[in-house]
């Protein structure tokens, strides 16, 4: 059981920012009003975060790291070759399997539950101190896969890759207050108002803020809103694009050329524009089971989709230009 923890985190546990992916949806999954991510050099000596969501019970702690699944996989040199296994409810055993971590939870009752785990085993069950919540700390990720370690890249491109991922996350939820914290240095913080132009002013600056057009469109199977940059606002890549379906983060090539077709010639050539779009849709038209870390997704009516946002952002560029 162990190897197959070990063989799924393979998939799973990519890169440091895989890590805080999957630490970041499960404490949004619990109904957080905040998350704090602390992390030490690029996550990869220490990735911390914390909630104040649900929290476990002491049995639902232990069994959060156990997996059921049955492997096909005999040799641990299959490591990183396996593209199919299933990843619901896995992230956790994956993740304990590749590092040594410690978890504090509490559903907010005078028992909370403390457990230390190396490489995926429970070395240490204690009570904590009580505080509604959870506190998941990853100390020394990839230390026994030392293959996987030797894949990363420098430090600079790990932060990147997190920082990357917690923008977008934070821009998905201005309801929840974020904080991101590296090497002792505040990266961002967000305040949980609930408003979508603070967040894109934490992240990206108030001068960006500044230049953003709100969008809003609903047709029967889609509504569409968020925040536009004017053309003058540009950038070198296509990272400052986010798109969030029914409330996640996704990645889908043909929905930002659609986002970029919008911009018609407005954009200089090789500039990217800056763009936070929620859409929300009946989940019946949405496919989020393509990739098991979700960020890909198929939409039913997608060629739809993709021509409605296209319209909709040339004509507000046709609006503010008449
Ligand atoms: P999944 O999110 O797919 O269920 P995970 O391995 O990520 O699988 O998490 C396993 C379980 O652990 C979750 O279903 C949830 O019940 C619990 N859990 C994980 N993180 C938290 C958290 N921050 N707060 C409350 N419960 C959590
Ligand atoms: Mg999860």
């Amino acid at each position: 059981e162990l190897l197959a923890n070990k063989i799924a985190a393979g998939e799973v546990v990519e890169r440091p920012a895989s890590v805080v992916k999957e630490l970041v949806e499960n404490s949004i999954d619990a109904n957080s009003t905040w998350i704090k991510i602390e992390l030490t050099e690029a996550g990869l000596q220490q990735i911390k975060v914390s909630d104040d969501g649900d929290g476990m019970s002491a049995e639902d702690a232990e069994h959060a790291f156990l997996r059921h699944a049955t492997s096909k996989i005999k040799d641990e040199n299959d490591l990183f070759h396996v593209r199919t296994l299933g990843f619901r409810g896995e992230a956790l055993a994956s993740i304990a399997s590749v590092s040594k971590l410690t978890v504090k939870t509490s559903e907010g009752d005078t028992a909370s539950t403390f457990l230390r785990l190396e490489g995926g085993k429970v070395v240490e069950k204690n009570k904590s101190d009580a505080r509604k919540g959870t506190e998941i700390t990853i100390d020394d990720l990839f230390y026994n896969t030392p293959a996987r370690l030797k894949y990363m890249k420098s430090l600079h491109t790990e932060l990147g890759h997190i920082t990357d991922l917690l923008n977008r996350l934070a821009l998905s939820h201005p309801e929840i207050r974020f904080e991101a914290i590296h090497n002792g240095k505040g990266l961002f913080r967000t305040s949980g108002s609930g408003d979508l132009l603070h967040v894109i002013s934490s992240i990206y600056g108030m001068n960006v803020a500044r230049k953003m057009l709100p969008i809003k469109h609903e047709t029967l199977d889609f509504t569409v809103h968020g925040y536009i940059a004017k053309p003058e606002v540009t950038r070198a890549s296509r990272t400052y694009i986010s798109t969030i379906i029914n409330g996640r983060y996704i990645r889908s090539n043909p929905l930002i050329q659609s986002i970029v077709r919008g911009y018609h010639t407005l954009l200089p050539i090789g500039r990217s524009p800056i763009v936070v779009l929620n859409i929300d849709m009946d989940p019946i038209l949405v496919d989020v089971n393509v990739h098991p870390t979700k960020l890909e997704v198929r939409f039913s009516k997608d060629k739809e989709l993709y021509g409605e946002i296209e319209n909709q952002i040339r004509s507000k560029f046709r609006e503010i230009t008449l």
